[in-house]
């Protein structure tokens, strides 16, 4: 069962009985209560080491819900512990209390005041979502932390977040206005500016009197204790009474009592609202990339830098350009900051209201630069989708780094340390030092202009991890203390850094800490063991992987052996697949690669996680799949691997491979869903309803004998409800149309295969039986660039010549991986003979095609596989390759549409082949080509046809994809290479302006026919 410590619960912690607990809270709340333990599991982790498992769970329904909730666990006392998206680093969102997850349903923006340029806003609302809405207004909230995009306020607010430009825009703290509190004893108001503090109620003024007694009291310890650095996010914020940052809390050096809720982890009061003081919107961006010889330059430069008085001073260094480098998506975008193979590079920002400014601070830059002996070092980014690509890299560094492969894994400890300036380049010397002396190296990112570098040591924490943390945090503590800095300057304290809150502060403000806990929650029962009265940070109990964590084994269906590794940190080695030691095969170490920092929670462009964006459930995301899949994998969620909650986690995932490119560890969930339904079959069966669609390839030849008789289901009423119950399919579905003419029936298939052809055309079972004009159309799209084009069929030895081929992802889909191979191996034995002979295979389905180039290297498909991987592309990839070359011509002409509306199909998305669908439709004259920012359109291979998923497909489809295709002017064309893409948009279309996409050879057909006749 899963690890349980009560180390951190107040008085008996746990009710008498969670029965008792749970049956009050279930009676008391209109939200969803979980008790079960996967649901548990999947909050007893943020993106921390740690990991307690929670009483319970509560997603509340409203305000009423956490009220309500507060008092029955007050009367019980049950600790609760407020979460966000819990992407903390330091364990704040782990603790044995009742979780209150308000990410999913308090989530609204309450009050908008332009004039004022302030917003209130419920605490689950996530930034970037909240920046999304100002922007219109010309406004933003400046805090702009690396989490964007997951975060929420209320998480923010409570770890005093900060963002890259905390040089011009402060933290949390210095951009909150107010909060309304709700407090463990029931009382609830606003804690605001101290003027405004005499119409709170009578317990808030109390608060208010007593805080400013002990700020007063203690003046002299604040002033002595309290780091005078920028950024410090430790202890409690008692310096709101005498002020010791160079930046104030306030422009008029005011108290606010808010400042004392920002920051304090969810251990004084519940947010209910907080008021945010917003900013404009800078008009004009200038970015210099400085290239250093060495770390040390770029910190020493650091300081003379600032002077110009930047918006932001981020510094990424050689790891992580490397990182960087090796991902497709942000290769280029680094590349192109570079001269040469720089040490570290610093991006220094400049914004003003006149375009004139950053540029002229920009050229400054340039001057100093040559001033300190570099010239020549700065590349100057003045186009904004420059700007924002590099940024995105920069944002996306500590995922770049967490995808190591590994149990050694850089560990969030020492992160956020800030020290003066002047101190930085030797702070970074010295520290780099003691990790070479503990057999480790870390990697250097982050805001240099406030001195807060983020560094993570790698460690192994189920080894020697917890013994080397605690030495390296007492060296680098050392160090602050002799820098005067802070030892907290970003991610605050929680499980990990509350043991330092004495030894930053010293006895006499951590009493006081005490005091302020006592006044606001006295019994100690708002997320209890953060900030005061700590755990160790090396207590192993609290470990996600401590000492001994086991892996349940397992054998597997597919080759997980590139996980099962283990890394040298110093020489930045990989031992060789297979040697990790891990028992499910490098099955469970692929999936430990989940961190928990919940970017699958995003909401932006991008595929990942459409399941998530339509449920907004823990367990409906990337995240709380990996971590369901980690228990169970580890037997931490009793009972077997092939259990009915893994089953029930992965039941929405669409297998859509978003995660495969947008999790910054490369965490493929759809891989994962095929292992584990493997696992399930064995033990379980294969359901009769899966089994059919699975083998759709060996009866589809049947059944397009009698198209007639298979497409009877759609035109005899009632027939659809009696299909529903007999195969699952949907009632409000129509489902594809067999066809009689199927493509490779046809004389064009049918003619000589091409001994000598460029190309080998793999027609998909979807395309033969269901759209064989799409095939033709390839045929015709090929041939008239004058290519010899065979259409691929099964060889002479395959024991069924006559079946068509098939790729096995209907098999692979239902985690019938032994069918799914004998399949792949009759592909690829038909295709390799062409292959040997220079030619390239070109599908038209991306889900088929590009399982060539991916599910296919883990199969056991032998060397076949690898060398058919790389020669296996998508009919847009090669015509874009092809004429990039300048070996394509086409005789194109315009059409009469002028605007085609791209939607891409998730795979094409995952496999970055998105570029070449846009540039082989523009190479039709006058066509204006959009993508639709879309992510997965629902309907995933047979998933929407199944009545218990129909909904959720169609809320997937009604987030973007629909609405675009809806708006879209009838003289648009709509293109889509996915099968059900484009059966999505027809279904979801019925009625009154009904659309049909297109598969993009279409277009081009189209657009050669209009060449003949023109
Ligand atoms: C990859 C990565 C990059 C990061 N980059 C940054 C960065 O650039 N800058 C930065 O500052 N941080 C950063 N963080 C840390 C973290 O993402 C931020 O602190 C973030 O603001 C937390 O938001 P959340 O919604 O996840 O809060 P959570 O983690 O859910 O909660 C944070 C704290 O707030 C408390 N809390 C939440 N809601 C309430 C409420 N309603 N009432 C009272 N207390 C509440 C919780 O109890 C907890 O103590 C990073 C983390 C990761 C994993
Ligand atoms: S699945 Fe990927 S994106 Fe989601 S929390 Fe895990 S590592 Fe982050
Ligand atoms: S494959 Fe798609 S649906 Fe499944 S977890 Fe990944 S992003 Fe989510």
């Amino acid at each position: 069962m899963m690890r349980t410590s009560q180390t951190n619960a107040p008085g008996p912690g746990r009710p008498a009985t969670d029965g008792e607990f749970a049956r009050r809270l279930r009676s008391a709340v209109r939200g969803e209560v979980m008790f079960d333990a996967a649901s548990r599991g999947r909050y007893a982790t943020d993106a921390s080491i740690y990991q307690v498992e929670p009483v319970g769970v509560l997603v509340p329904a409203s305000h009423d819900d956490v009220r309500a909730a507060l008092d029955v666990c007050r009367s019980l006392r049950v600790p609760v512990l407020p979460r966000g998206a819990g992407s903390s680093q330091c364990g704040q969102t782990v603790g044995a209390a009742l979780v209150i997850d308000h990410s999913k349903h308090l989530n609204r923006v309450l009050a908008f005041d332009r004039d004022a340029m302030e917003v209130t806003v419920e605490p689950g609302l996530v930034l970037d979502t909240l920046n999304a809405w100002l922007r219109p207004h010309g406004l933003w909230f400046p805090v702009d932390v690396s989490t964007s995009a997951q975060c929420t306020l209320g998480g923010m607010a409570g770890n005093n977040s900060c963002g890259s430009r905390s040089i011009a825009y402060g933290n949390m703290v210095h951009n909150v206005a107010a909060i309304d509190a709700l407090l463990a004893d029931g009382s609830e108001g606003r804690f605001g500016p101290e003027a405004d503090m005499a119409q709170a109620p009578s317990r808030l003024r109390e608060i208010a009197r007593a805080l400013r007694a002990i700020g007063e009291r203690h003046r002299d310890e604040i002033e002595a204790r309290v780091p005078k650095v920028m950024r410090r996010v430790g202890g409690y914020n008692l310096d709101v009474f005498h002020p010791q940052s160079e930046r104030p809390y306030t422009a008029d050096g005011s108290v606010n009592y808010a400042h004392l809720l920002v920051g304090s982890e969810g251990t004084l009061a519940w947010t209910k609202s907080l008021t945010l003081k917003l900013g404009a919107l800078p008009r004009h961006r200038a970015l210099g990339v400085v290239n250093f010889p060495s770390l040390y330059r770029a910190m020493e430069c650091a300081q003379p830098i600032v002077k110009l008085a930047p918006s932001a001073v981020e510094l990424v260094d050689r790891t992580m350009i490397d990182l960087a480098r090796g991902n497709p998506a942000f290769r280029p975008v680094i590349d192109a900051a570079l001269f040469g193979e720089p040490a570290a590079i610093l991006l220094v920002e400049f914004t003003a209201d006149e375009a004139e400014g950053p540029l002229r601070q920009l050229a400054r830059l340039v001057e100093l630069m040559g001033e300190l002996g570099l010239p020549g070092s700065v590349v100057p980014l003045t186009d904004a989708a420059a700007q924002k690509a590099l940024w995105e890299v920069r944002k996306a560094g500590l995922n770049i780094m967490m995808s190591m492969k590994g149990d050694g894994k850089p560990v969030s400890f020492i992160e956020d340390c800030a020290v003066p300036l002047a101190h930085l380049a030797e702070y970074v010397d010295r520290l780099s030092q003691v990790f070479a002396k503990h057999g480790t190296r870390g990697t250097w990112y982050a805001h240099a202009s406030v001195g807060t570098l983020h560094v993570r040591p790698i460690l192994d924490m189920r080894r020697d991890g917890a013994a080397k943390m605690r030495a390296i945090a007492e060296e680098a503590a050392a160090m602050v203390r002799e820098y005067k800095g802070a030892f907290s300057g970003e991610h605050g304290d929680g499980l990990v850094r509350t043991e330092r809150v004495a030894w930053q502060f010293g006895p006499v403000l951590t009493q006081a800490f005490e005091e302020v806990k006592a006044l606001f929650d006295p019994d100690n029962l708002m997320n209890p063991g953060k900030i005061v009265r700590g755990t160790r940070m090396d207590d192993a109990s609290l470990f996600r992987f401590p000492p001994g964590h086991r892996v349940v084994p397992i054998a597997t269906a597919l080759d997980w052996a590139a996980w099962d590794v283990h890394n040298d940190p110093v020489r930045d080695e990989l031992t060789a697949p297979g040697t990790g030691g891990d028992p499910a095969h490098g099955f469970a170490k692929a999936v430990e690669m989940c961190n928990n920092n919940g970017h699958c929670r995003k909401f932006d462009a991008g595929t990942m996680c459409p399941s998530y964006r339509v449920t907004r459930d823990e367990e409906h995301s990337t995240r709380g799949r990996a971590n369901t899949l980690r228990l169970a994998l580890s037997g931490q969620l009793g009972g077997e691997f092939a259990s009915p909650a893994v089953r029930e986690a992965l039941d929405l995932c669409v297998s859509c491979k978003g995660c495969r490119r947008d999790c910054p560890t490369g965490v493929d969930m759809a891989k994962m869903k095929v292992e584990f339904n493997r696992h399930w079959q064995q033990r379980h069966g294969v359901a009769f309803k899966e089994r059919v669609v699975a083998s759709l390839p060996r009866w589809a030849p049947w059944a397009a004998r009698l198209p007639w008789l298979a497409n009877l289901r759609d035109t005899v009423p009632g027939l659809a409800r009696l299909g529903e119950r007999a195969f699952g399919f949907d009632a409000r579905r129509t489902l594809p149309r067999w066809r009689a003419d199927t493509f490779l029936a046809s004389a064009a298939a049918r003619g000589p295969t091409d001994a000598d052809a460029d190309v080998v055309l793999l027609v998909d079972t979807f395309s033969n039986y269901f759209e064989p004009e799409n095939a033709h159309a390839a045929l015709a799209v090929l041939r008239a660039a004058g290519l010899r084009v065979a259409v691929a069929r099964a060889s002479a030895s395959d024991p069924a010549p006559s079946r068509p081929l098939c790729c096995g992802r209907t098999y692979l889909g239902a985690g019938l991986v032994d069918e799914a191979k004998r399949e792949a191996r009759r592909l690829v034995d038909a295709l390799v003979p062409h292959i040997a002979r220079g030619a390239t295979v070109v599908g038209l389905e991306p889900s088929c095609l590009l399982g060539l180039r991916d599910e296919y290297l883990v199969m056991g498909l032998g060397e076949d596989a690898q060398r058919l991987a790389p020669r296996a592309l998508l009919i847009e990839e090669f015509l874009a390759r092809e004429h990039r070359a300048g070996r394509l011509s086409l005789p194109l002409a315009p059409l009469p549409q002028k605007g085609a509306l791209l939607h891409g199909h998730c795979h094409q998305k995952a496999f970055d082949t998105m570029g070449s669908a846009v540039d082989v439709l523009r190479m039709v004259p006058e066509l204006q080509v959009e993508v639709i920012e879309s992510s997965c359109c629902g309907m995933a291979g047979s998933f929407g046809y199944e009545a218990r998923h129909y909904d959720v497909s169609m809320k997937m489809a009604e987030t973007a994809l629909l609405p675009s295709v809806r708006a879209a002017d009838v003289g648009t064309l709509i293109v889509a290479d996915g099968t059900s893409c484009r059966h999505q948009i027809a279904d979801g279309t019925r009625g009154a302006a009904p659309r049909e996409a297109l598969h993009l050879v279409r277009v081009l057909e189209q657009s050669l026919a209009a060449a003949k006749q023109g």
